[in-house]
Protein backbone atom coordinates (compact mmCIF):
# COMPACT_ATOMS: atom_id res chain seq x y z
CA UNK A 1 0.00 0.00 0.00
CA UNK A 2 0.98 3.49 -0.68
CA UNK A 3 1.60 6.03 2.01
CA UNK A 4 0.23 9.09 1.93
CA UNK A 5 3.46 11.58 2.59
CA UNK A 6 4.23 15.21 1.84
CA UNK A 7 2.32 16.53 -1.50
CA UNK A 8 3.33 19.64 -3.59
CA UNK A 9 -0.34 21.61 -4.42
CA UNK A 10 -0.52 24.61 -6.95
CA UNK A 11 -3.76 25.69 -8.19
CA UNK A 12 -5.15 28.35 -10.24
CA UNK A 13 -7.26 30.03 -7.18
CA UNK A 14 -3.84 31.01 -5.46
CA UNK A 15 -2.91 28.16 -3.38
CA UNK A 16 0.18 26.50 -3.54
CA UNK A 17 2.53 24.59 -0.60
CA UNK A 18 3.52 21.24 0.68
CA UNK A 19 0.65 19.67 2.51
CA UNK A 20 1.52 16.62 4.72
CA UNK A 21 -1.92 14.56 3.72
CA UNK A 22 -1.19 12.22 6.00
CA UNK A 23 -0.72 14.39 8.98
CA UNK A 24 -3.84 16.46 8.28
CA UNK A 25 -5.96 13.38 7.71
CA UNK A 26 -5.25 12.17 11.08
CA UNK A 27 -5.42 15.70 12.75
CA UNK A 28 -9.19 15.67 11.07
CA UNK A 29 -8.13 19.42 9.63
CA UNK A 30 -11.06 18.47 6.60
CA UNK A 31 -11.90 22.09 6.15
CA UNK A 32 -8.65 23.12 5.23
CA UNK A 33 -7.78 20.16 3.36
CA UNK A 34 -11.14 21.59 1.33
CA UNK A 35 -10.12 25.49 0.82
CA UNK A 36 -6.68 23.82 -0.53
CA UNK A 37 -8.17 22.21 -2.95
CA UNK A 38 -6.97 18.59 -1.66
CA UNK A 39 -10.68 17.54 -1.05
CA UNK A 40 -12.67 17.49 -4.03
CA UNK A 41 -16.28 17.95 -4.69
CA UNK A 42 -18.30 15.83 -7.14
CA UNK A 43 -18.20 18.46 -9.40
CA UNK A 44 -14.35 18.29 -10.20
CA UNK A 45 -14.58 18.51 -13.80
CA UNK A 46 -11.54 15.56 -14.52
CA UNK A 47 -13.74 13.06 -12.37
CA UNK A 48 -16.25 13.41 -15.45
CA UNK A 49 -14.38 14.10 -18.53
CA UNK A 50 -11.01 12.74 -17.60
CA UNK A 51 -9.52 15.94 -17.94
CA UNK A 52 -5.73 15.05 -16.64
CA UNK A 53 -2.20 14.06 -17.34
CA UNK A 54 0.48 13.04 -15.02
CA UNK A 55 3.66 11.32 -15.34
CA UNK A 56 5.48 8.48 -13.94
CA UNK A 57 8.75 9.02 -12.36
CA UNK A 58 11.47 7.17 -10.23
CA UNK A 59 14.40 8.23 -8.38
CA UNK A 60 16.71 5.25 -8.33
CA UNK A 61 19.83 5.13 -5.71
CA UNK A 62 23.40 4.33 -6.48
CA UNK A 63 24.36 1.13 -5.81
CA UNK A 64 27.68 2.24 -5.33
CA UNK A 65 28.32 5.84 -4.30
CA UNK A 66 24.41 5.70 -1.97
CA UNK A 67 23.08 9.28 -4.25
CA UNK A 68 20.12 9.46 -5.40
CA UNK A 69 19.35 10.08 -9.09
CA UNK A 70 16.15 10.71 -10.59
CA UNK A 71 15.80 8.74 -14.38
CA UNK A 72 15.12 10.07 -17.53
CA UNK A 73 14.13 13.66 -15.66
CA UNK A 74 14.09 16.26 -18.57
CA UNK A 75 12.50 13.05 -21.03
CA UNK A 76 9.56 13.04 -18.49
CA UNK A 77 9.87 17.00 -17.88
CA UNK A 78 8.79 16.91 -21.77
CA UNK A 79 6.66 14.40 -22.03
CA UNK A 80 4.05 16.77 -19.06
CA UNK A 81 4.51 19.88 -21.07
CA UNK A 82 3.54 18.63 -23.85
CA UNK A 83 0.40 16.25 -22.65
CA UNK A 84 -0.88 19.75 -20.08
CA UNK A 85 -0.08 21.36 -23.87
CA UNK A 86 -2.30 19.14 -25.73
CA UNK A 87 -5.12 19.38 -22.97
CA UNK A 88 -4.89 23.15 -23.13
CA UNK A 89 -4.09 22.64 -19.16
CA UNK A 90 -1.49 25.31 -20.26
CA UNK A 91 -2.11 28.83 -22.27
CA UNK A 92 -1.55 28.00 -25.97
CA UNK A 93 1.01 30.06 -27.90
CA UNK A 94 0.09 32.18 -31.24
CA UNK A 95 -3.36 31.96 -30.37
CA UNK A 96 -5.34 35.29 -29.30
CA UNK A 97 -7.80 34.23 -26.50
CA UNK A 98 -11.38 36.19 -27.01
CA UNK A 99 -13.07 35.09 -24.15
CA UNK A 100 -12.31 36.52 -20.31
CA UNK A 101 -11.61 34.45 -17.00
CA UNK A 102 -9.69 31.10 -19.07
CA UNK A 103 -7.32 29.45 -16.00
CA UNK A 104 -4.21 27.85 -17.17
CA UNK A 105 -1.68 26.71 -15.31
CA UNK A 106 1.24 29.20 -15.19
CA UNK A 107 4.28 27.19 -14.52
CA UNK A 108 7.48 26.71 -16.34
CA UNK A 109 9.55 23.31 -16.87
CA UNK A 110 12.16 24.47 -14.60
CA UNK A 111 9.75 25.32 -11.94
CA UNK A 112 8.18 22.13 -12.03
CA UNK A 113 11.45 20.33 -12.12
CA UNK A 114 12.38 22.20 -9.05
CA UNK A 115 9.12 21.18 -6.94
CA UNK A 116 9.80 17.51 -8.25
CA UNK A 117 12.84 17.59 -6.09
CA UNK A 118 12.12 19.79 -3.02
CA UNK A 119 8.95 17.01 -3.04
CA UNK A 120 11.45 13.64 -2.84
CA UNK A 121 13.70 15.97 -0.56
CA UNK A 122 10.84 16.90 2.00
CA UNK A 123 9.29 13.52 1.56
CA UNK A 124 13.04 11.72 2.64
CA UNK A 125 13.27 14.46 5.55
CA UNK A 126 10.13 13.75 7.46
CA UNK A 127 10.95 9.65 7.00
CA UNK A 128 8.68 8.65 4.41
CA UNK A 129 10.96 6.33 2.56
CA UNK A 130 14.43 7.12 2.26
CA UNK A 131 17.32 7.65 -0.03
CA UNK A 132 18.23 4.28 0.09
CA UNK A 133 15.21 2.87 -1.51
CA UNK A 134 14.46 5.29 -3.93
CA UNK A 135 10.73 6.54 -4.85
CA UNK A 136 8.12 6.82 -7.66
CA UNK A 137 6.91 10.47 -8.39
CA UNK A 138 3.86 11.06 -9.56
CA UNK A 139 3.16 14.64 -11.10
CA UNK A 140 -0.48 15.32 -12.08
CA UNK A 141 -2.38 18.53 -13.38
CA UNK A 142 -5.95 18.92 -13.97
CA UNK A 143 -9.22 20.47 -14.44
CA UNK A 144 -11.21 21.04 -10.97
CA UNK A 145 -13.92 23.02 -10.01
CA UNK A 146 -15.09 26.57 -10.73
CA UNK A 147 -14.67 28.72 -7.82
CA UNK A 148 -15.18 32.86 -8.03
CA UNK A 149 -13.26 35.78 -7.19
CA UNK A 150 -14.97 35.69 -4.21
CA UNK A 151 -13.98 32.20 -3.35
CA UNK A 152 -17.32 31.02 -4.01
CA UNK A 153 -18.11 27.72 -5.15
CA UNK A 154 -19.86 28.23 -8.43
CA UNK A 155 -20.01 24.64 -9.98
CA UNK A 156 -20.58 23.61 -13.36
CA UNK A 157 -21.21 20.62 -15.52
CA UNK A 158 -20.14 20.36 -19.07
CA UNK A 159 -17.41 19.07 -21.29
CA UNK A 160 -16.28 22.71 -21.95
CA UNK A 161 -13.28 23.09 -18.97
CA UNK A 162 -11.37 26.21 -19.87
CA UNK A 163 -12.97 28.44 -17.12
CA UNK A 164 -12.30 25.29 -14.51
CA UNK A 165 -9.45 26.09 -11.72
CA UNK A 166 -6.06 23.70 -12.81
CA UNK A 167 -4.45 21.96 -10.35
CA UNK A 168 -1.13 20.81 -9.96
CA UNK A 169 0.17 18.45 -7.81
CA UNK A 170 2.98 15.80 -6.82
CA UNK A 171 2.91 12.89 -4.79
CA UNK A 172 5.49 10.54 -4.29
CA UNK A 173 6.27 7.46 -2.18
CA UNK A 174 7.74 3.69 -2.49
CA UNK A 175 7.00 1.40 -4.64
CA UNK A 176 7.79 -2.16 -5.77
CA UNK A 177 8.27 -2.83 -8.85
CA UNK A 178 5.24 -2.48 -11.19
CA UNK A 179 5.71 -6.29 -13.20
CA UNK A 180 7.49 -8.85 -12.32
CA UNK A 181 7.52 -11.50 -15.65
CA UNK A 182 3.64 -10.76 -16.44
CA UNK A 183 1.48 -13.67 -17.97
CA UNK A 184 -0.53 -11.47 -20.47
CA UNK A 185 -3.53 -11.73 -22.36
CA UNK A 186 -4.35 -9.91 -25.72
CA UNK A 187 -7.22 -7.44 -25.10
CA UNK A 188 -9.33 -8.36 -28.05
CA UNK A 189 -11.61 -5.13 -28.84
CA UNK A 190 -8.82 -2.81 -30.61
CA UNK A 191 -7.78 1.19 -30.04
CA UNK A 192 -6.42 3.62 -31.68
CA UNK A 193 -6.60 7.15 -30.94
CA UNK A 194 -4.32 10.32 -30.78
CA UNK A 195 -4.88 10.59 -26.73
CA UNK A 196 -2.53 7.68 -26.57
CA UNK A 197 0.72 9.55 -27.77
CA UNK A 198 0.46 12.08 -24.53
CA UNK A 199 -0.18 10.77 -20.69
CA UNK A 200 -3.61 11.27 -20.18
CA UNK A 201 -5.81 10.10 -17.26
CA UNK A 202 -8.26 9.52 -19.84
CA UNK A 203 -6.15 7.24 -21.79
CA UNK A 204 -6.80 4.64 -18.64
CA UNK A 205 -10.38 4.01 -19.01
CA UNK A 206 -9.77 2.08 -21.87
CA UNK A 207 -6.63 0.52 -20.51
CA UNK A 208 -8.02 0.41 -16.85
CA UNK A 209 -10.89 -2.03 -18.62
CA UNK A 210 -8.27 -3.63 -20.52
CA UNK A 211 -6.06 -4.68 -16.82
CA UNK A 212 -8.54 -5.28 -14.86
CA UNK A 213 -10.42 -8.04 -17.50
CA UNK A 214 -6.87 -8.86 -17.35
CA UNK A 215 -6.85 -9.57 -13.84
CA UNK A 216 -10.11 -11.00 -13.54
CA UNK A 217 -9.01 -13.82 -16.10
CA UNK A 218 -5.76 -14.78 -14.01
CA UNK A 219 -3.11 -12.68 -15.89
CA UNK A 220 -1.14 -9.83 -14.84
CA UNK A 221 -1.52 -7.51 -17.89
CA UNK A 222 -3.45 -6.59 -21.23
CA UNK A 223 -1.53 -6.19 -24.56
CA UNK A 224 -3.45 -3.62 -26.45
CA UNK A 225 -4.35 -3.82 -30.10
CA UNK A 226 -5.22 -1.32 -32.94
CA UNK A 227 -8.00 -2.05 -35.57
CA UNK A 228 -5.83 -3.79 -37.93
CA UNK A 229 -4.33 -5.71 -35.27
CA UNK A 230 -1.05 -5.31 -34.70
CA UNK A 231 0.06 -5.39 -31.07
CA UNK A 232 0.47 -2.01 -29.85
CA UNK A 233 1.81 -1.82 -25.80
CA UNK A 234 0.34 -3.15 -22.35
CA UNK A 235 -2.31 -0.62 -20.25
CA UNK A 236 1.29 0.80 -18.66
CA UNK A 237 4.02 -0.49 -20.50
CA UNK A 238 5.78 -0.37 -23.80
CA UNK A 239 6.40 -3.72 -25.87
CA UNK A 240 9.43 -5.28 -27.43
CA UNK A 241 9.35 -8.56 -29.56
CA UNK A 242 12.71 -10.41 -29.51
CA UNK A 243 13.51 -12.58 -33.13
CA UNK A 244 15.62 -13.75 -35.35
CA UNK A 245 18.56 -11.29 -34.02
CA UNK A 246 16.35 -8.84 -34.61
CA UNK A 247 14.23 -6.68 -31.85
CA UNK A 248 11.27 -4.80 -32.56
CA UNK A 249 8.91 -2.36 -31.18
CA UNK A 250 5.75 -0.53 -32.16
CA UNK A 251 6.17 3.02 -34.08
CA UNK A 252 5.53 6.27 -32.66
CA UNK A 253 2.89 7.21 -35.10
CA UNK A 254 1.08 4.10 -33.45
CA UNK A 255 -1.38 4.02 -30.92
CA UNK A 256 1.51 4.01 -27.99
CA UNK A 257 2.89 6.58 -25.37
CA UNK A 258 6.65 7.18 -26.11
CA UNK A 259 7.70 5.69 -23.57
CA UNK A 260 10.76 7.13 -21.32
CA UNK A 261 12.28 3.78 -21.10
CA UNK A 262 11.10 2.48 -24.32
CA UNK A 263 13.54 5.24 -25.84
CA UNK A 264 16.27 4.63 -23.11
CA UNK A 265 15.91 1.04 -23.97
CA UNK A 266 16.33 1.56 -27.96
CA UNK A 267 19.20 3.51 -26.96
CA UNK A 268 21.08 1.16 -25.12
CA UNK A 269 20.51 -1.60 -27.65
CA UNK A 270 21.68 0.66 -30.60
CA UNK A 271 24.90 1.41 -28.45
CA UNK A 272 25.43 -1.81 -28.31
CA UNK A 273 25.34 -2.22 -32.00
CA UNK A 274 22.01 -4.54 -31.64
CA UNK A 275 19.57 -4.87 -33.81
CA UNK A 276 16.94 -2.60 -33.10
CA UNK A 277 13.81 -1.47 -35.33
CA UNK A 278 10.33 0.07 -34.97
CA UNK A 279 8.17 -1.27 -37.22
CA UNK A 280 4.34 -3.13 -37.07
CA UNK A 281 4.08 -6.00 -35.18
CA UNK A 282 1.13 -8.00 -36.42
CA UNK A 283 -0.60 -9.85 -33.88
CA UNK A 284 0.48 -13.27 -35.19
CA UNK A 285 4.28 -12.70 -35.71
CA UNK A 286 3.94 -11.30 -31.59
CA UNK A 287 2.42 -15.09 -30.75
CA UNK A 288 5.44 -16.41 -32.88
CA UNK A 289 7.94 -14.37 -31.30
CA UNK A 290 11.13 -15.92 -29.75
CA UNK A 291 10.55 -13.44 -26.39
CA UNK A 292 8.71 -10.33 -25.25
CA UNK A 293 9.68 -7.77 -22.77
CA UNK A 294 8.00 -4.37 -21.31
CA UNK A 295 9.44 -1.35 -20.63
CA UNK A 296 8.19 1.25 -18.40
CA UNK A 297 8.85 3.43 -15.58
CA UNK A 298 7.58 1.22 -12.94
CA UNK A 299 8.46 -2.02 -14.53
CA UNK A 300 12.05 -1.74 -15.79
CA UNK A 301 13.01 -4.01 -18.64
CA UNK A 302 11.39 -7.13 -17.92
CA UNK A 303 10.91 -10.87 -19.80
CA UNK A 304 7.33 -11.10 -20.74
CA UNK A 305 6.78 -15.08 -19.64
CA UNK A 306 3.54 -15.93 -21.50
CA UNK A 307 0.73 -14.60 -23.75
CA UNK A 308 -2.62 -15.75 -23.87
CA UNK A 309 -4.52 -15.56 -27.19
CA UNK A 310 -8.28 -15.57 -26.87
CA UNK A 311 -9.27 -15.83 -30.39
CA UNK A 312 -7.84 -19.63 -30.47
CA UNK A 313 -7.95 -19.91 -26.72
CA UNK A 314 -3.93 -20.54 -26.46
CA UNK A 315 -1.10 -19.88 -24.48
CA UNK A 316 2.46 -18.58 -25.69
CA UNK A 317 5.18 -19.24 -23.86
CA UNK A 318 7.92 -16.92 -24.27
CA UNK A 319 11.89 -17.46 -23.60
CA UNK A 320 12.65 -15.81 -20.44
CA UNK A 321 16.25 -16.74 -21.32
CA UNK A 322 17.03 -15.22 -24.49
CA UNK A 323 20.46 -13.81 -24.69
CA UNK A 324 19.74 -10.54 -26.04
CA UNK A 325 17.06 -10.26 -23.70
CA UNK A 326 18.89 -10.86 -21.05
CA UNK A 327 22.00 -8.98 -22.07
CA UNK A 328 19.74 -5.88 -22.65
CA UNK A 329 17.86 -6.30 -19.21
CA UNK A 330 21.42 -6.36 -17.39
CA UNK A 331 22.63 -3.26 -19.39
CA UNK A 332 19.74 -1.37 -18.24
CA UNK A 333 19.64 -2.47 -14.63
CA UNK A 334 23.26 -1.49 -14.11
CA UNK A 335 22.50 2.04 -16.06
CA UNK A 336 19.80 3.27 -13.63
CA UNK A 337 21.55 1.43 -10.67
CA UNK A 338 24.96 3.07 -11.45
CA UNK A 339 26.25 -0.15 -11.98
CA UNK A 340 29.28 -1.12 -14.62
CA UNK A 341 27.93 -0.42 -17.92
CA UNK A 342 29.75 -1.36 -21.33
CA UNK A 343 32.22 1.63 -22.82
CA UNK A 344 29.92 2.75 -25.66
CA UNK A 345 26.83 3.45 -22.71
CA UNK A 346 28.86 5.83 -20.30
CA UNK A 347 27.98 8.55 -21.76
CA UNK A 348 24.28 8.08 -21.56
CA UNK A 349 23.91 6.50 -17.78
CA UNK A 350 25.58 9.88 -17.72
CA UNK A 351 23.16 11.93 -19.72
CA UNK A 352 19.66 9.55 -18.26
CA UNK A 353 20.51 10.07 -14.24
CA UNK A 354 19.76 13.64 -12.81
CA UNK A 355 21.15 13.80 -8.98
CA UNK A 356 18.90 14.52 -6.34
CA UNK A 357 20.81 16.98 -4.29
CA UNK A 358 20.90 16.58 -0.49
CA UNK A 359 22.27 19.05 2.49
CA UNK A 360 20.23 19.51 4.69
N1 LIG B 1 2.57 2.91 -22.14
C1 LIG B 1 1.65 3.26 -21.22
C2 LIG B 1 0.21 3.21 -21.59
C3 LIG B 1 2.05 3.67 -19.94
O1 LIG B 1 1.16 4.00 -19.02
C4 LIG B 1 3.44 3.69 -19.63
C5 LIG B 1 3.90 4.09 -18.26
N2 LIG B 1 4.06 5.47 -18.18
C6 LIG B 1 4.36 3.33 -20.63
C7 LIG B 1 3.88 2.94 -21.87
C8 LIG B 1 5.83 3.40 -20.38
O2 LIG B 1 6.24 4.74 -20.32
P1 LIG B 1 7.56 5.15 -19.53
O3 LIG B 1 8.65 4.33 -20.11
O4 LIG B 1 7.75 6.59 -19.80
O5 LIG B 1 7.31 4.84 -18.11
Amino acid sequence: MVKPGIIYHRDTRGNEGFFNEEEMIREGRFEEMFKVGLLKTPFCHTLHYGTSVFEGVRAVPDINNGKLYIITFDKHLDRLMNSMEYLYLTKPEDIELTEKDLKFLDMTKEEISDTIIETVRANILVGYYTKEQGCYIRPIAYRDDIFDENGQHNPSLGVYSLKHDVVFEIMSFFWEKYVDEPEVSIYQESIESPLRHIKAGANYGFGGRCKNWARIHGFEEAILIDTEQNVLEGSGENLFIFKDGEIITPKLNQSILPGTKRNLVMQIAKNLSMDIVERKIPLEEFLEAESAAFSGTATGFEGVKSAYNPQAGAIKEFNLEHKLLKQLAKEYDNLIEGGEVDERNKELQEEARTEVPFSF
